[in-house]
């Protein structure tokens, strides 16, 4: 198709394109845009040709669409350089880094802004200028060179007051302010943002005015001041959908979501959340997706919603590969060993952290070669400078000589000239040796954080390694295990009998917990006449005792060495002597095997029930106070004899929480009647409690 249009209008067209895609109505700006394509293919002109593609490109960033916009930026690259536009070539080239920097390729993104830096400057185009150091700086931050960022930004911001530009001003302001707040001083960014919000008004801009006040709410809330971090985001999500920007509209409510979770309030961040999310999907809003998924995963896990965490942190890590973005990796990894620590998926949280560890060495080695790509870039930069005025001196030296004519000004040149070669010389070895010097503290500097790694790596394995909840020996679930579930046993039991003493309920049925706790009888002396592993076998033969007297819905714990703690849930304390009972008789009576040799080996038990006073509603007792007991009859079962058991079934009157229980106040009890015990000794008055 052809549209023929006047040099005029096919201006007016590129500048309704840019105010579209500023309002955020990419379809419009993409229409217009196509618009201008046929436009400026009829006019056959380079210069329109490329701002067409120029244009496109810019749409297709701000859809994220990285590699069709470089498409793009390389045709307008071509047709710029054939109309000879050295502005518009050198806006190329930035828009070009700046490609390459969401795609994570940083030194491209550099050496791409350099290049449009140095046209900048020749043109001296103090504007472009002032925004091309503002760029370097954006990148030197996603490298993680903070303070070449810091110096970046503060040039930028130079210029800009030079040359009065309150918008340039506010930006860098606003650039700053990021730069504080990635580096983790949100008093400060608090500041710069504010600042950068006070100057948006001014100027009454109202896109500018919506990113800082965004900001600000941020910042506030990290800072703990929630509610006027919210009065601040919405004014930015209202602002955002005056200027008709979607995307950014939901990114600043995501900054609400991050508030409410911040607040607890996790079920109205995770709705906003995902509805956040379907939208991203359906935009492509890739970036803000990540973010969105990263949200996700942190207030699932907050919600000990494990599973739908993991799931959030698989899309993220897919994501975040297909983006190339490693710090994303990075911290995704980190919630998934988060979660499978809490899932108690131990493997699994190990083989993470090595993940985290990989990603954490390639980021690293990412950062070294991008530093010294940096260094190199710069360097290259200022040489081109210095050979750019070697240059001109020369041009103007040799006019010079045309002029006079003269020998001795002629000396005067090549003396001039020589002095300027030695001064470039010596600045270039000066050069050399601040990259060299630059080299070894970046060496110095991996070694020593891949020394840290290293010692967080172990720290973390020993952490996970304590929070392992089986015992490598018998397979059995060790003290951690039941610690994490038995109180919610605990208040199963005694909100029965909380609602029979309240009459809300018929007195329970199977609502008691019994605590068996079992040591084998002189298993020194097993392990000095069969060694250290026949035990070992004995304690293997044991756990299939327990297993056998048990019922599979009770916790069967290895407490350390050759004691166990069983718990049986939800049965009645009457219950109790005989399930005792068949464990002794089930130790006792069938030999154990070490190899071939058959062994006999007796047990002791102790055990207590839950709740203690189950007649009346008192104070229910700890889990401790319930271990004490049971750990109590225990001894009282050795002391008498070994090979029985000794249980207290219940007490009339509480044991209070908070002082020591002993055995003469166990006997006091049982001589006034408070305490019913029951054993397998003939009688009860032939256990010697101590
Ligand atoms: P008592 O009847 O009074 O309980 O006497 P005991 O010999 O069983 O009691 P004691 O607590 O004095 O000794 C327990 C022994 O168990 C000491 C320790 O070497 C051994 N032991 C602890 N853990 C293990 C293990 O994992 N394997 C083996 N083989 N022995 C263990
Ligand atoms: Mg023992
Ligand atoms: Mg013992």
């Amino acid at each position: 198709m052809c549209l023929a249009l006047t040099d005029a209008e096919i201006d007016a067209l590129y500048s309704q394109v840019s105010q579209l895609r500023e309002q955020g109505l990419m379809d419009e700006a993409d229409e217009q845009a196509r618009l201008l394509l046929q436009a400026s293919e009829s006019s056959g002109r380079a210069l329109y040709q490329g701002k067409a593609a120029f244009a496109l490109a810019r749409n297709h960033m701000e859809r994220n669409q990285y590699p069709q916009a470089k498409t793009q930026l390389n045709l307008a690259i071509q047709f710029f350089q054939d109309s000879g536009e050295q502005k518009w070539l050198a806006d190329s080239y930035r828009q070009l880094g700046l490609t390459y920097r969401y795609q994570v390729d940083y030194p491209q993104a550099l050496s791409y802004v350099y290049l449009a830096m140095q046209i900048y400057q020749q043109l001296e185009d103090m504007t472009a200028i002032g925004s091309a150091y503002n760029s370097i700086g954006l990148i030197m931050e996603k490298m993680g060179q903070y303070e070449e960022a810091l110096q970046a930004h503060q040039k930028a911001l130079e210029i800009d007051y030079q040359l009065d530009d309150s918008g340039g001003i506010a930006t860098g302001i606003y650039n700053l302010g990021d730069l504080y707040r990635v580096m983790g001083d949100h008093e400060k960014a608090l500041q710069y943002f504010n600042d950068a919000l006070q100057m948006d008004i001014n100027r009454n801009n109202p896109k500018d005015m919506a990113y800082s006040h965004n900001k600000v709410g941020y910042v506030l809330s990290e800072l703990g001041q929630h509610q006027l971090a919210r009065e601040h985001i919405s004014k930015a999500i209202a602002l955002f959908q005056q200027i008709q920007a979607p995307r950014d509209t939901d990114w600043a409510r995501s900054s609400m979501a991050q508030v409410d979770i911040n607040t607890g309030h996790y079920t109205e961040a995770r709705e906003l959340l995902l509805e956040l999310l379907v939208r991203a999907e359906k935009n492509q809003y890739l970036s803000l997706k990540v973010d969105l998924l990263g949200m996700l995963a942190d207030v699932t896990l907050l919600q000990e919603d494990y599973s739908a965490a993991l799931e959030y942190i698989e899309q993220g890590i897919e994501l975040a590969r297909l983006n190339n973005e490693l710090r994303d990796q990075v911290l995704f990894e980190e919630q998934r060993v988060e979660a499978y620590i809490q899932l108690h998926s131990v493997q699994q949280a190990f083989e993470s952290l090595q993940r985290k560890q990989q990603l954490d060495e390639q980021l690293l080695n990412e950062k070294r070669v991008t530093g010294i790509a940096a260094a190199q870039a710069q360097t290259e930069f200022i040489k081109n400078e210095y050979k750019i005025a070697l240059l001109e001196k020369e041009r103007a030296l040799q006019q010079a000589q045309l002029e006079t004519q003269q020998q001795q000004r002629n000396m005067l040149v090549t003396g001039l000239l020589i002095g300027f070669v030695m001064l470039f010389l010596i600045y270039r070895g000066y050069q050399r040796k601040r990259i060299n010097s630059k080299l070894s503290v970046l060496v110095e500097r991996r070694t020593a954080q891949l020394r840290l790694k290293n010692k967080e790596l172990r720290d973390a394995y020993k952490k996970v390694e304590a929070l392992s909840l089986t015992d490598r020996l018998t397979g059995l679930n060790n003290r951690f295990f039941l610690e994490q579930h038995v109180l919610s046993d605990l208040e199963l039991s005694r909100r029965a009998y909380t609602d029979w003493h309240q009459g809300r309920r018929a007195a329970p049925q199977n609502a008691d917990m019994i605590v068996f706790m079992i040591d084998l009888d002189r298993f020194k002396q097993i392990n000095d006449n069969h060694g250290h592993h026949g035990g070992d076998l004995v304690l293997i033969q044991f756990k299939q005792r327990l297993q056998k007297v048990f019922r599979e819905s009770d916790y069967l714990i290895r407490w350390g060495g050759e004691e166990f703690v069983c718990v049986a849930r939800q049965v009645n304390r009457q219950d109790a002597g005989d399930v005792a009972r068949r464990l002794i008789e089930c130790v006792r009576e069938t030999p154990f095997e070490i190899e071939q040799r058959q062994i006999r080996v007796t047990c002791s038990v102790g055990f207590s029930c839950y709740p203690l006073v189950p007649a009346s509603q008192s104070g229910p007792e700890s889990w401790k106070r319930l271990l004490e007991l049971a750990d109590l009859c225990l001894y009282a079962a050795k002391n008498s004899g070994r090979d029985c058991y000794v249980g207290i079934e219940s007490a009339s009157t509480p044991l209070a929480d908070g002082f020591p229980i002993n055995a003469d106040l166990i006997k006091d009890r049982i001589s006034q009647n408070e305490i019913k015990v029951i054993s397998s000794l003939a009688k009860n008055t032939d256990i010697t409690w101590c």
